[in-house]
């Protein structure tokens, strides 16, 4: 997929972390175009039984158990099974098994739930992300072909206002104008196809941000038009105050807890009268105060052979923490305790891929991190098994138990004992299917070699100086790698246009200078176009310019915001992205790779100046364009 992509649609996954101001907790959706899903043909299913596991059913520990798998289903489970002679035999003494897990909170697109299996989660509970992804899957899970990524249940696009949470990747989505319009907004979710409604109430406060949020009556009114439909309705909240408002209101779930505070002495008795579920999300609570919370998980040696270099990059971030930030990690731990000492269900959720986590690995940090904060290791197993399917209604899952489907996680040890056991996966099955993890650890083991062959390859010829172009050639061709070219979503279902033109007259007395002018159009949702330059000797192809550390150009435009978008191999090809002035007058614009995804600049398939996400006609112009 990534070697044969050009202008990688991946392109298309812009915008989150680098530049945002704030992001917290939630990370843009994709079109479904961007991966469209592959229909694999459904093997035959499995017959089998797994004998002498200890066996975590999702509640309570069973000492040596047999669980006895048929056509995708638990058939039985007890002490020494009597199956029929054909019925393969997997002997597990020592190991344990347990329900796959269930990650409560994630925002879903491209290969995520690909990720998620490969480390044991069998089913993301999605809290934004596109309906038009959303229902790829469910097609794929409905004709049994979703045996090798995990199953998704989402609340599509999340409910929130103008210019509120939400609305800040640049992505258009429908927005609430009044309590009057609750239901039918609701109604056009459950119409989309949205499994439950996910309500952002969030001011900012908790950040030292201020932005706008529904106000208490219009959150009223949506929880009341999701009860209506018989539909959960959840709550994205920032601070204790927005978790009272959200319960009061009727809400049967947070989907943070809050760190702004210490719990209330009443709070979790308010949360249990009110028969709310809390789904803790401590994976990203953690970065939100500026520690990378995944940074522990890419150097385990048990989970580091499957992590990919894109998902390690985002692990080891963690949100920029404001000057005015309330946040503080103790009381995230502190609620969790309080919340689930009073009988208030606690779920594990890690909101992937945010900075700090990845989709998959990260449940095994939120699991330690609930038991960090008072929860036993089994009533952390619990939190992402049992407890989730419970409170969301998911009937056929969550437990070892006849009947339920087979979605199961084998582990060496004793992960009641020690949480991080979970982390020594054995085997993974989904509905009944043995999941092969094989291609997915050679595939990182290649991507490691290639990243340092690509360390240890000669810079692009002509670098030296550092001087990518001044154009004084009249043409767009650079002093090294292969030139600039047009790039816009078009490849990708956008209409943007781009026109390069070389003009005469530059910065303090220059030749020329590149003039780029289009439209951004808004048939795309991460629109763009500009000017590409690729360094390497062909187009996209990665170059090592580790020698370099900044990014030098002067700039000109119409006076709207402009963007650099890097693109680098080991970020698999997701750009980091930097705005930029363009007014009147040339100005000189110094970007260190430091602001582009903290790149060492050693894989740099291409450098993008691009308009704003703002649609309409744009026009800019870039000159002396250098790396030094
Ligand atoms: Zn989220």
């Amino acid at each position: 997929m990534k070697s044969q992509t050009r202008w990688s649609p991946f392109a298309a996954a812009f915008v989150f972390a680098s530049t945002l101001v704030f992001a917290p907790y939630i990370a843009p959706p994709l079109h479904a175009q961007d991966k469209p899903a592959e229909a694999a043909p459904a093997p035959a299913a499995d017959t089998f039984v797994i004998r002498g596991a200890r066996v975590f059913d999702g509640e309570r520990l069973l000492t040596d158990a047999d669980v006895w798998v048929e056509s995708g289903r638990i058939k039985a489970v007890g002490p020494h099974l009597r199956t029929a002679a054909n019925v393969r035999e997997i002997d597990a003494h020592g190991d344990t098994l347990l329900p796959g897990l269930i990650d409560a909170h994630t925002h879903t697109w491209a290969d995520a739930l690909k990720q998620s299996l490969l480390f044991g989660v069998t089913t993301e509970l999605d809290m934004f992300s596109d309906p038009k992804f959303d229902a790829g899957v469910r097609t794929r899970e409905a004709a049994g072909q979703n045996h090798d990524a995990a199953d998704l249940r989402s609340a599509g696009t999340l409910v929130t206002v103008e210019k509120g949470h939400g609305t800040e990747y640049g992505i258009k989505i429908p927005v609430l104008a009044s309590p009057a319009d609750a239901q039918s907004f609701v109604d056009a979710r459950l119409a989309e196809g949205s499994d439950y409604i996910k309500i952002i109430y969030d001011n900012g406060g908790a950040y030292g941000l201020t932005f706008p949020t529904l106000t208490k009556e219009e959150l009223a009114a949506v929880v009341a038009a999701a009860h209506k439909r018989h539909k959960l309705a959840v709550v994205h909240i920032g601070s204790q105050a927005g978790a009272r408002d959200a319960i009061e209101a009727g809400a049967d779930a947070l989907v943070h807890i809050f760190e702004d505070e210490p719990p209330a002495p009443d709070f979790p008795k308010l949360a249990k009268d009110h028969h709310a579920f809390v789904v803790a999300t401590l994976t990203v609570n953690e970065s939100v105060t500026g520690k990378a919370s995944g940074v522990s998980l890419v150097t385990d040696a048990r989970l580091s052979p499957y992590i990919d270099a894109a998902s390690a990059t985002n692990l080891k971030k963690s949100f920029p923490r404001g000057p005015a930030s309330k946040v503080d990690f103790s009381n995230a731990l502190a609620a969790v305790a309080a919340l689930h000492k009073a009988g208030v269900p606690v779920l594990a959720g890690t909101d992937a891929p945010n900075p700090g986590t990845a989709h998959g690995v990260s449940i095994h940090r939120e699991l330690q991190l609930l038991v960090q904060a008072g929860l036993t290791p089994a009533e952390a197993l619990s939190a992402a098994t049992s407890v989730p399917a419970r409170a969301f209604g998911l009937i056929d899952r969550g437990r070892i138990a006849p009947g339920l489907r087979a979605d199961l996680l084998l582990v060496k040890g004793d992960p009641t004992q020690d949480i991080a056991a979970t982390r020594d996966i054995v085997t993974i099955w989904k509905t009944g299917f043995a999941y092969d993890r094989a291609p997915a650890r050679a595939a990182v083991e290649k991507e490691k070699q290639d990243a340092a062959a690509a360390r240890a390859a000669a810079p692009p010829t002509g670098s030296e100086q550092g001087l990518i172009s001044n154009f004084d050639d009249g043409t767009l061709n650079t002093k090294f790698g292969s030139g600039f070219s047009v790039s816009t979503d078009s490849f990708a279902g956008g209409k943007s246009t781009a026109d390069l033109k070389v003009i005469e007259g530059g910065p303090n007395g220059a030749k020329n200078a590149l003039q780029i002018s289009g439209t951004i159009s808004d048939a795309f949702a991460y629109a763009w176009a500009g000017a590409m330059f690729s360094p390497g000797a062909t187009p996209f192809a990665p170059a090592n310019l580790s020698t370099k550390k900044s990014l030098h150009f002067w700039a000109r435009g119409d006076g709207r915001a402009c963007r650099v978008m890097l693109f680098t191999q080991s970020a698999g090809y997701m750009p980091a992205q930097k705005a930029f002035a363009a007014g009147p007058d040339w100005k000189e614009v110094v970007i260190p790779f430091s602001e582009l995804g903290g790149t060492d600049g050693h894989d740099i398939n291409g450098i993008l100046f691009s308009a704003g996400s703002i649609t309409g006609p744009f026009n800019f112009a870039i000159a002396n364009v250098s790396l030094q």
